[in-house]
């Protein structure tokens, strides 16, 4: 089956009612029958499992070709989950380039806690092998990385923490499963803030992972964290999801046409300096986009001539793009990313990052040019 009659057939579901979409379960808690003192419908308390979360875990799980799938409040609390399923002097590697508060996550809240990591760059294979300890369970990715849009060879990585023992974890927001499906690549979880493509319309805050093996003593016990820590989505937003999920495949193959006309035509604009994007023949891992991805997605970033002023005078002179942080939304954003991340950040002072979105490439690339000029 192709991706997008999978997520048509995923995301349905029938209901005794015969509507064809389903309700939402506010309902907290379900019954029990009078004879059995089972619960009528495999549900008990919405915190441990509800209608509509297990949909979409289920849903999701088939759409990245993974056995199972745990929704979370946030793409941050499936990250802390996932870090909370492993024991103090565990060890944890990290992408020097990556989603900023994933590091931050280790760095404020679990190294207090007991878990110890390192950061390294992860197109430098030497670099991971000679950061892998004997207690590392976890190789943490994310590829096309932010804000750089650097890959990751997620066959290359996975051989070597398997050849550890360790596991491979690969943050798949920016990708989609429409575009690189991790598991596929010998992986063994996939997480993913659904806040950004999965949502689609900037109304959803939600995390999910995805495990190869339900059986995994790591899937077993992020269930369990799931259920008795309680960072689960609400039943709407779930039913948000399911929806998204719907147009997933359309949404980012439109996105992405899009995207890799913007990227052309900046690609060598006299005000900018540099173009980040898979698409482009320049990008320096174009054979590794092409032997991992279905296609250079949505995302991309520009460095302009100039630095932080400069930047910041083209976000002010533009129209249609939104001034404003995240990604994978129908409408166009543009942000300073050093500005959002701080003093920490890694970011270029001159760089630009874009979600695009569905609005037609020509409008897009006129509001650009009339930026651009204005620097
Ligand atoms: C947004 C994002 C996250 C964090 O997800 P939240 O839903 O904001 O908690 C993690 N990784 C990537 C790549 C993201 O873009």
């Amino acid at each position: 089956m192709h991706f997008d009659t999978l997520a048509i057939q995923a995301a349905h579901q029938s209901d005794p009612t015969g509507a064809i979409i389903p309700p939402i379960h506010l309902s907290t808690k379900f019954e029990r029958d009078a004879e059995t003192y089972e619960p009528v419908g495999g549900h008990m308390y919405s915190r441990a499992s509800n209608p509509n979360r297990d949909a979409f875990e289920k849903a999701l799980a088939q759409l990245e070709g993974g056995a199972v799938g745990m929704a979370f409040g946030s793409g941050q609390a499936a990250t802390m989950t996932l870090f909370q399923a492993l024991r103090p002097g565990d060890h944890v590697i990290v992408p020097r380039q990556a989603y900023f508060s994933t590091p931050l996550l280790l760095e404020q809240v679990f190294h207090p806690w007991g878990l110890t990591y390192t950061r390294v760059e992860m197109s430098d294979l030497d670099a991971v092998q000679a950061a892998i300890h004997e207690n590392t369970r976890v190789i943490w990715t994310e590829t096309p990385s932010n804000p750089l849009l650097t890959m990751t060879d997620l066959l290359l990585i996975s051989q070597m923490a398997h050849e550890a023992g360790a596991i491979v974890v690969c943050d798949n927001t920016w990708a989609t499963p429409v575009l690189q499906r991790p598991l596929d690549l010998n992986c063994d979880v996939v997480m993913h803030s659904t806040t950004k493509y999965l949502g689609g319309h900037s109304d959803v805050l939600g995390g999910a992972l995805v495990f190869k093996d339900p059986n995994h003593e790591l899937a077993l016990r992020v269930r369990q964290i799931q259920q008795l820590g309680g960072a689960v989505p609400s039943p709407f937003d779930c039913w948000l999801l399911l929806r998204g999920i719907k147009t997933l495949g359309v949404r980012v193959r439109a996105q992405q046409a899009t995207a890799q006309a913007l990227a052309e035509f900046l690609d060598g604009h006299p005000s900018v300096e540099k173009v980040y994007y898979p698409g482009l023949d320049s990008h320096p891992q174009r054979a590794l986009v092409k032997q991992q991805m279905n296609g250079p997605g949505a995302m991309l970033s520009f460095g302009v001539k100039g630095g932080t002023a400069e930047a910041l005078r083209v976000c002010g002179h533009l129209k249609l793009f939104i001034r404003a942080t995240s990604l994978g939304g129908t409408e166009s954003l543009i942000e300073h990313r050093a500005t959002v991340e701080g003093i920490h950040t890694n970011a270029p002072d001159n760089l630009l990052r874009v979600s695009v979105g569905l609005e037609h490439a020509e409008d897009l690339i006129a509001d650009l040019d009339q930026a651009l000029k204005k620097i």
